[in-house]
C-alpha cells in the first residue's frame, strides 16, 4: 500500500520538494490532494504530473481557471479556505504535510489531526501559535507529529534509539542568515533585496525575512518546546554559519549528538514520510574534502531582538506566542512592500505584546481574536510611523 499524501502548499519551496521525494519514490507514496494559495498555473502543471485525487486552490477567484484546465482528468477540484480544512479530513489519506505559510495553517492542522492523520510539520507557526492545543490533539487522537524543519529533524533523528533518556539540552543551529556580520549600524539601512539572499537555503520570501531578522529561530525554540517537551532554559541557540550541523541533542551523561549533512530539505521531508525507516535517496552528498571547518558564535539579541522577543513570548506563554507571530506576519509583508525598515519591525512587534490584551489559558477562540487583535494593533503602530 502507498502512503497516500495531502501536501498543504504544493507549489511553494518545501511543497515542490516533497513532490520530488514523491517522484523518487512512486513505488511508496502517492500525492492524493495538492493545494496552493494562489498560484494556479504551477497547480495545474503539478496536478497533470501526479494525478492526485483532488486539488484545492485557497484563491476562490482562481477556481475557473483550475476547473477548466483539468477538465479532461478525473481530478476533484475545489477552492475557499473551508475546502482546504475540509480535504485533509478524506479517509484514504495516511498524512497530512503542512507546507503552507504562516498562521493559516493552523485550522487545517487541527482537523487533521481530529480525523487522526499522521502530520508531516513544516508550518512552525502552527505550533508557535497554539503548541498546547495542537499537542492535546495529537495526544487525544495517538496521532504523531513528525517534524520537517531541519533543525527538528536533526533532534528528532538524534533521538532516535534513546527511548527513556531524557534530554539535557536540545542545541538548536543558526546560519545567522545574511546580515550576520552586520553592525546595528549597517541594519538600519539594509533592503528587502539584501534580507531574501539567504546564504545557505533557497526558501519561500517569508521564512528568508524570517531568518534575516533570527525570527525564525525564535520561532523553531518555541517549535521545539512543542515538540520535545523541553523547558525554555534546556533549549540553547548556537550560530553555526556552514549549516552543516542542522542541531544537536546533549544527554545527561554529557554526550552530544548531531546530526549533519547537506543543507538540502528534501532529506528531512523524506525521513518525516518513510520514518522509522530511511530510503535511498539521489541528491547530493557531504564532502568532508570541501567542507574542512566548521565554528560556532553565540548569537546577539541586540542586534537580533527577534530572537529575543520570541523567548520572552515562550517564557509568558498564553497567547504571547500568538501575538508575536500575528505581528510578525504583518511586519514582514510590510517590510517586504517597503513600509517598514529592518530593525523598525522589532519595534513593532514589541509594541504589539505590549498592547494587545495578554490570555494565560487561551482558547482556539481566544487565538483567532488574538490573531485578529494583534494584526490590527500592528496596522496601526505601522501607519503611525509612516
Ligand atoms: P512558500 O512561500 O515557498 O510556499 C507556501 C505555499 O503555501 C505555497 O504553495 C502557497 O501557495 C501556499 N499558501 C500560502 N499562503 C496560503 C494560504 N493562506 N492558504 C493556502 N495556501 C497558502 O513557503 P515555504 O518556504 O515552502 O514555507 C512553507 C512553511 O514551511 C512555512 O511555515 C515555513 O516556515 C516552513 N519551512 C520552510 C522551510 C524551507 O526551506 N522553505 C524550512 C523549514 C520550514
Ligand atoms: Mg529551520
Amino acid at each position: 500500500m502507498k502512503k497516500q499524501i495531502a501536501i498543504l502548499g504544493s507549489t511553494g519551496s518545501i511543497g515542490t520538494q516533497a513532490l520530488q521525494v514523491i517522484g523518487e519514490h512512486p513505488d511508496q507514496y502517492e500525492a492524493y490532494v495538492l493545494t496552493a494559495g494562489n498560484r494556479v498555473e504551477e497547480l495545474i502543471r503539478q496536478a497533470r504530473q501526479f494525478m492526485p485525487e483532488a486539488v484545492v486552490i485557497a484563491n476562490e477567484a482562481k477556481y475557473p481557471r483550475l476547473k477548466e484546465a483539468l477538465a479532461d482528468l478525473p481530478i476533484k477540484v475545489y477552492a475557499g479556505e473551508e475546502a482546504l480544512c475540509q480535504i485533509v479530513q478524506e479517509a484514504p489519506i495516511d498524512m497530512v504535510l503542512t507546507a503552507m505559510v504562516g498562521y493559516a495553517g493552523l485550522r487545517p492542522t487541527m482537523n487533521a489531526l481530529r480525523a487522526r492523520k499522521a502530520i508531516a510539520l513544516a508550518n512552525k507557526e502552527t505550533l508557535v501559535v497554539a503548541g498546547e492545543l495542537i499537542n492535546e490533539l495529537a495526544r487525544v487522537n495517538g496521532t504523531p507529529i513528525l517534524p520537517v524543519d531541519s533543525e527538528h529533524s536533526a533532534v528528532f533523528q538524534c533521538l532516535t534509539g534513546e527511548v527513556g533518556n531524557p534530554i539535557e539540552k536540545v542545541i538548536l543551529t543558526a546560519s545567522g542568515g545574511p546580515f550576520r556580520t552586520f553592525t546595528r549600524e549597517q541594519l538600519e539601512t539594509v533592503t528587502k533585496e539584501q534580507a531574501l539572499r539567504h546564504p545557505n537555503w533557497s526558501m519561500g520570501a517569508k521564512i528568508t525575512i524570517d531568518s534575516a531578522t533570527m525570527m525564525n529561530k525564535g520561532f523553531e525554540v518555541i517549535e521545539a518546546k512543542w515538540l520535545f517537551g523541553v523547558r525554555p532554559d534546556q533549549i540553547e541557540v548556537v550560530v553555526h554559519p556552514q549549516s552543516v550541523i542542522h542541531s544537536m541533542v546533549q544527554f545527561e551523561d554529557g554526550a552530544v549528538k548531531a546530526q549533519l549533512g547537506m543543507p538540502d530539505m528534501r532529506l528531512p521531508i523524506q525521513y518525516a514520510f518513510s520514518y522509522p525507516d530511511r530510503l535511498h535517496a539521489s541528491f547530493p552528498r557531504l564532502d568532508f574534502a570541501t567542507c574542512t571547518s566548521l565554528t560556532f558564535e553565540q548569537p546577539d539579541t541586540r542586534r537580533f531582538r527577534n530572537l529575543a522577543l520570541a523567548y520572552e513570548a515562550l517564557h509568558q506563554g498564553g497567547n504571547m506566542p500568538c501575538i508575536v507571530n500575528a505581528a510578525n506576519e504583518v511586519c514582514v509583508a510590510a517590510f517586504l512592500a517597503d513600509r517598514v525598515s529592518f530593525l523598525g519591525m522589532s519595534d513593532a512587534i514589541e509594541q504589539a505584546m505590549q498592547r494587545v490584551s495578554f490570555v494565560a489559558r487561551p482558547s482556539y477562540e481566544d487565538y483567532v481574536e488574538t490573531d485578529r487583535m494583534a494584526r490590527r494593533v500592528t496596522e496601526e503602530i505601522l501607519t503611525k510611523h509612516t
